[in-house]
């Protein structure tokens, strides 16, 4: 097992690395920016480093940076969290390089799977089922003319490189195709500086399903099951739930035996997370993240398990030491993501947070790095607070949540918990009857 690790990350999610280190005997490098020099994850590692000016691209982007970081303080392996460099091959590859283990896939899985088409050329051939396409990426207009008449309008037009559901486009008839291929093309350049697109159908009522898997390095691939992330604004998510109000265990089984039987084929290993959109009782596979998800302690909390932990183990060599029967479900779990912006226009509100007090209480959890008197610094994601709360069923979890967020103050700036209030509190919600597009008309209807 490991020694030190260096956690390549900030806020609650470093955090939440350190804490599992912690638990299993692990010490813990914290990096950080000149703004995070007070920061939640830098007071509790066992030793921290500066690792530039306050900008990502100077700091936690910097890989020359954290190499050094993790070399003069001995670190053993390097955890990156989620965003940030956590799929970046590249990082990866350099990393293993300087004879120190990256907590994660290998590099040459990560690139498979952070190119969509290949993501999605890889599944096809291991019997993933997919949302109908193109066949790989578009060459021409002409060739996405062509296809969009196969597979029917409305069409989605995607960058390969995509992310954050940058580059991504309706065309709802071929009057609007031209425009949707120029616009997609130009914001994958801007934003990846990479212009392939490919074309997908888009599904007008479909919820999103994902499965989360944990492979060691011994063949064994188990998952723990699916987590549904529907509630989402502009393809970010805001709510997620373990287990899907909609899915029946047979339906979970069967998609868990593919999906399982697929990686280990592929030879994948540690944490993944294979996204499907769900309509009709069909399931499409539309992406993989090779990392851990913000959302994954939803799954932590109905299936008992520590996935940061298993993810130290299996980067270690360690066999899972369980079988997917082992794996058991229980209750129900809400995950709300509190950000630090308006609940009404959503306009990021950074600045100090004069009075923090986090629920408790049976079946709560937060993840947090907030602390009364922090401030909230301007140059990164707006998300300060993970409310988590798990029960014995859905209904008994809402109300749990609805009390959390009650109980919860997060004073001096301004943050969505009353948005999560109105959404535990709206019917709909509550009868689990909602798709990928229903947050956003309840935002409107505000
Ligand atoms: P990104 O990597 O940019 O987040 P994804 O491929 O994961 O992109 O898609 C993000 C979200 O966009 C999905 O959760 C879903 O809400 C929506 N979406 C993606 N593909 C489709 C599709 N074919 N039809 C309808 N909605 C889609």
């Amino acid at each position: 097992m490991f020694g030190k690790v260096l956690i390549a990350n900030r806020g609650e999610i470093a955090l939440r690395v350190h804490r599992a280190c912690q638990e299993m005997g692990i010490r813990t490098v914290a990096v950080h920016s000149t703004a995070d020099a007070t920061a939640m994850h830098v007071r509790l590692a066992d030793e921290s480093v500066c690792i530039g000016p306050p900008a990502a691209r100077d700091s936690y982007l910097n890989i020359p940076a954290l190499l050094s970081a993790a070399t003069i303080t001995g670190a053993d392996a390097i955890h990156p969290g989620y965003g940030f460099l956590s799929e970046n091959a590249r990082f990866a590859e350099m990393v293993e390089a300087h004879g120190m283990t990256f907590i994660g896939p290998t590099a040459d899985h990560i690139r498979i799977m952070g190119d969509k088409i290949a993501a999605k050329t890889a599944m096809k051939s291991l019997g993933v089922p997919l949302v109908p396409g193109s066949d790989g990426a578009l060459n021409s207009l002409e060739e996405a003319e062509a296809v969009a008449n196969i597979i029917k309008y409305p069409v989605l037009i995607k960058a390969a490189a995509g992310g954050g559901g940058r580059g991504m486009k309706v065309a709802r008839g071929p009057e609007e195709l031209e425009e949707a291929w120029r616009v997609a093309r130009a914001e994958a350049k801007a934003a990846f500086g990479d212009d392939a697109v490919y074309m997908e159908k888009y599904l007008d009522r479909p919820r999103h399903i994902e499965m989360q898997v944990m492979a060691d390095t011994h063949g064994n691939v188990v998952h723990f099951g699916e987590r549904d992330c529907s509630l989402q604004r502009r393809h970010q998510k805001l709510v997620e739930e373990a287990g899907s109000p909609v899915l029946t265990a047979a339906e979970r089984d069967a998609l868990g035996a593919t999906v399982t039987a697929g990686l280990a084929k592929l030879g994948y290993r540690g944490a993944g997370t294979l996204e499907f959109l769900w309509q009709d009782g069909q399931f499409a596979f539309i992406e993989m993240n090779t990392r851990l998800q913000v959302e994954h302690p939803v799954t932590e909390m109905v299936c008992g398990v520590d996935l940061v932990k298993e993810q130290i183990r299996v980067a270690a060599g360690q066999k899972l030491g369980y079988e997917q029967k082992d794996i058991q479900f229980s209750g129900h779990a809400i995950e709300c993501r509190i950000t630090a912006e308006d609940p009404e226009t959503f306009a990021p509100n950074p600045g100090k947070v004069s009075t923090y007090h986090a629920p408790g209480g049976l079946g709560v959890r937060v993840d947090s790095a907030l602390y009364s008197g922090y401030s909230v610094p301007p140059h990164y994601d707006s998300l300060v607070a993970k409310l988590i709360v798990h029960a014995p069923t859905r209904s008994e979890a809402i109300a749990r949540m609805r009390r959390s967020l009650d109980e919860m103050v997060v004073a001096g700036i301004k943050t969505t918990l009353p948005l999560h209030m109105r959404i535990m509190d709206d019917p709909e919600f509550q009868a689990g009857d909602y798709t990928i597009h229903w947050l956003e008309r309840f935002v409107a209807k505000q």
